[in-house]
């Protein structure tokens, strides 16, 4: 028995392998696995769940395909595709957790998170998310015609990279201390996380106990999956083909 983690593949149609070895992990690997979850940045974007993305409207039905098998798959919302709703998973099978949420695994109880909700360094980007993360941005920008959510996108993305390359390394990885309070306010004491794209696992001390976090690596020179079965945590990277 083993659970399957991965976040950042950030899928669109310029990216058609990591599309196929997404593919490929779907109608393969996670055939035998106890779940698959998606932690955040599954697509580059996500305009509603009317989503008319040919690309999109694949990888979902391979997802689709995935859960019919009767594996239970697990999806977060990452802040490229924060619009995900009931439509997103009817469409694919998936339950969407919330962020954080916490799941038990094997008897231990472990922190879920996309990851951006810990860089609290980056005030910018922490003052954006609580506006668009929020119940009332939501509903207007579903509310606009796909056209115009579609140039939202588009212009989220642009000012994204635009923001990420003004900032210093350290802003935009986690803060130490927002992890450690993660760890304390939850209990947990292994916490999974994305969005960072730096691949590691982190020891940390709560409470003068140790503490783990294990890091998922983005999709973008090749894919790679984090496993947990009953021996532990071990990583497997997918070649592109
Ligand atoms: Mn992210």
């Amino acid at each position: 028995m083993k659970y399957l983690f991965v976040s950042d593949l950030h899928l669109e149609a310029d990216s058609p392998r990591s599309v196929a070895a997404f593919t490929a992990l779907l109608r393969g690997e996670a055939r035998s696995a106890a779940a698959l979850y998606v932690l955040g940045d599954l697509f580059e974007a996500w305009v509603g769940d009317d989503d008319p993305d040919p690309l999109r409207d694949a990888v979902c039905r391979e997802m689709a395909a995935l859960a019919a098998s009767g594996v239970p798959l697990f999806v977060m919302h990452g802040n490229r595709d924060f619009l995900y709703g009931a439509g997103f998973e009817r469409r694919t099978g998936a339950t969407l957790l919330p962020d954080p949420c916490v799941a038990t695994l094997f008897g231990e109880r472990m922190l879920l998170t996309h990851g951006d909700l810990l860089c609290t360094g980056d005030h910018a980007y922490q003052e954006l998310r609580s506006t668009v993360r929020s119940d009332a941005f939501r509903e207007r920008a579903l509310a606009l015609p796909l056209e115009a959510r579609q140039l939202l996108a588009a212009a989220a993305r642009a000012g994204s990279k635009a923001h990420t390359a003004t900032q210093r390394a350290e802003i935009m990885d986690v803060a130490p201390e927002a992890v450690v309070a993660a760890f304390r306010a939850t209990g947990t004491r292994t916490m999974i996380h994305g969005h960072t794209h730096r691949p590691a696992e982190h020891t940390h001390e709560v409470d003068g106990a140790p503490a783990r976090r294990l890091v998922l690596d983005a999709w973008y020179e090749h894919g790679s999956v984090l496993m947990l079965d009953g021996s532990g945590f071990s990583r497997r990277e997918i070649a592109f083909a």
